[in-house]
């Protein structure tokens, strides 16, 4: 089935039902790995709306939850490798164990940048969990990257908190654009 979000087209990749499964997966991980320890699981918006939302309802003991925005996309189907900070963390986070959240790791570029800021801080760990990766895509590797929902080919998607132009994000499932 074709959907069309904004002047493109896009079709199913990954249903939902697929998502919750594998989100309730990496939850059961999470909650194993840190089971002695109170995390900060650190959204990053907008993307990753969605998929935070759904693995902290599944996550059965006490997090802290909290966001930074980033934007690296501007509306286009590529890696601009430019990244504007929107908004930062409120909370101290020396000696904090991090989860950071993201909805996809493309080029690692927007991670790298979050992660050397956040390093400063003096956290006490960091570990980042994205629902998506683009193997093929990645210009800089990520030693934190911890847990991957997905792995998937080098093209643009959309849905379950991902956009078009701002638009798309409310899918449920995640669609790619048709070539
Ligand atoms: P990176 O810095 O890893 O190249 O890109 C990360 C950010 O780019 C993601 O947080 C997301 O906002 C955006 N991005 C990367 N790939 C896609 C994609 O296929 N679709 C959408 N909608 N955004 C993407």
């Amino acid at each position: 089935m074709k959907i069309p979000v904004g002047d493109l087209e896009f079709e199913l990749l990954i249903p939902y039902a697929q998502i919750e499964t594998r989100v309730k997966e990496l939850a059961k991980q999470i909650e194993t790995d840190y089971a002695d320890r109170k995390p900060v699981m650190v959204g990053i918006l907008t993307g990753s709306f969605l998929f935070i939302a759904d693995l902290v309802k599944s996550i059965e003991m006490t997090t802290e939850v909290t966001f930074v925005k980033l934007a690296s996309y501007f509306g286009g189907t590529s890696s601009t490798r430019q990244i504007r900070d929107d908004f930062d963390l409120t909370i101290d986070i020396k000696g904090r164990d991090l989860i950071l959240v993201e909805d996809i790791v493309d080029t690692g570029n927007t991670m790298h940048y979050l992660i050397e800021k956040l390093k400063v801080r003096q956290p006490a760990s960091i570990a980042v969990c994205t629902l998506l990766l683009k193997p093929e895509a990645v210009e800089v590797n990520i030693k934190e990257l911890k847990y991957v929902g997905f792995e998937i080919k080098n093209e643009f998607v959309v849905g379950y908190g991902l956009d078009y132009r701002e638009e798309g994000r409310n899918l449920l499932g995640i669609y790619r654009r048709r070539s």
